[in-house]
């Protein structure tokens, strides 16, 4: 009974051990569901993306998986090509050549606002400059050449004229290939590097329209180019007295209704200044915001109260006309008041200090 007894525990122990071994070898077919044993991970070169992906997800059931996780993710973006576009917005610095500059003059300014801003910044960025006037000054033609565009439009200070020529203005930027077209009046001094480092932080080929809004609300008047002008329409523009910029991407965009004389048509359906049709074309027809900024600055704000200390990092500037000669910035230097009633060439001294004609000059006391 006892031996008997023996022989059949070792019998059960045989047949168990047996049993283990069986399971253990059958068990990963049994775990994943199938007889036919598949390899986990059936990849090569071609599906690398696949492969990533599956390593991703066994990252992130690691215990440490969180940053590991993190930092195969960034790898797969920039294997993946997505990642290389990341390091595309690493910024470009933008060029002086990059940007279109239209100043608008009439025949009258030649002479008394025109000299002044060819003396001074415009000779820091003669080719990016075009003078848009409305009279074929053979004196103006030899100092500038082609840079003088006689736009053919009637030299009066009316809606129709002054739309004329922003017109003409458009369509010339348009030919150019630069990235930035910027209008500016010919009481207005354009520090070109704050308007470089102004222009470089907005995102590359992005709708971007900016200058100072004259009024402290919107414009509203009634839609007669999209709707039937029963309806309203609100919108925000920026001052054409200050300067304002708009970028190529959205210049194109404004097409239909500012290309080959298609300003002129606008500004009438909407019976509304030259500058404020751009803010209607672009706020109330394209759906694109002005980007408000406080850098650009006209005559029709008070210049003395601008800061001292931030004047050289303002991108225009402008001074008051006969009636208002006191409105100018305020800034010491090389010249006085007599000298240099705008200001201009104070300003120009300080910004560009090695000018031939600065540094004859003293301070004035
Ligand atoms: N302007 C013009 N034609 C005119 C009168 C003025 O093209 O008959 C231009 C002028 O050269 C300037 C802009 O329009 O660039 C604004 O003129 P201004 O500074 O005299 O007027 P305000 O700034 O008061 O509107
Ligand atoms: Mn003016």
């Amino acid at each position: 009974m006892k031996i008997s007894c023996i022989g059949g525990t070792k019998m059960c122990f045989v047949l168990s051990v047996s049993v283990c071994v069986v399971f253990f070898l059958f068990m990963p077919w049994i775990r994943y569901g199938s007889l036919t044993p598949q390899p986990l991970l059936a990849c090569n070169l071609t599906c690398s993306n696949r492969y990533f992906v599956s390593q991703l997800e066994v990252v992130r059931l690691s215990p440490h998986g969180h940053n590991q996780s993190h930092r195969l993710q960034g790898w797969k973006k920039y294997s993946t090509g997505s990642g290389r576009k990341d390091v595309r917005h690493v910024k470009e610095r933008l060029q002086i050549g990059d940007v279109f500059i239209a100043v608008k003059t009439t025949r009258k300014y030649h002479r008394s606002r025109l000299d002044l801003l060819l003396q001074t910044w415009i000779s820091e960025a003669k080719e990016q400059t075009f003078i848009f006037t409305d009279w074929e000054d053979q004196e103006l033609r030899q100092k500038v050449g082609n840079q003088m565009v006689n736009t053919n439009c009637t030299a009066v200070h009316t809606r129709q004229a002054l739309c004329c020529k922003m017109s003409v203005e458009y369509d010339k930027f348009v030919l150019s290939s630069k990235k930035w077209f910027c209008h500016l009046d010919d009481d207005n001094y354009l520090n070109l590097r704050a308007l470089l480092n102004l222009l470089s932080a907005f995102p590359h080929n992005a709708d971007i329209y900016v200058g100072r809004p004259s009024l402290d609300h919107p414009v509203e008047t009634l839609d007669r180019v999209k709707g039937d002008g029963s309806a309203s329409l609100k919108f925000w523009f920026a001052t054409g007295g200050a300067g304002f910029c708009i970028s190529r991407g959205l210049a194109l965009k404004m097409s239909p209704w500012a290309s080959m004389g298609n300003f002129i048509s606008t500004a009438e359906k909407v019976r509304l200044p030259d500058d404020c049709t751009i803010g209607y074309i672009i706020e109330g027809l394209l759906e694109v915001k002005l980007q408000h900024s406080n850098l650009f600055h006209s005559h029709l704000e008070n210049l003395q109260r601008l800061p001292h200390n931030s004047l050289l990092q303002q991108v225009t500037l402008s001074y008051g006309g006969p009636e208002n000669r006191r409105n100018v910035v305020r800034v010491s230097g090389s010249f006085n008041l007599e000298q240099d009633p705008t200001r201009f060439k104070s300003v120009h001294c300080l910004l560009y200090p090695d000018t031939s004609w600065c540094s004859h000059k003293k301070p004035s006391s």
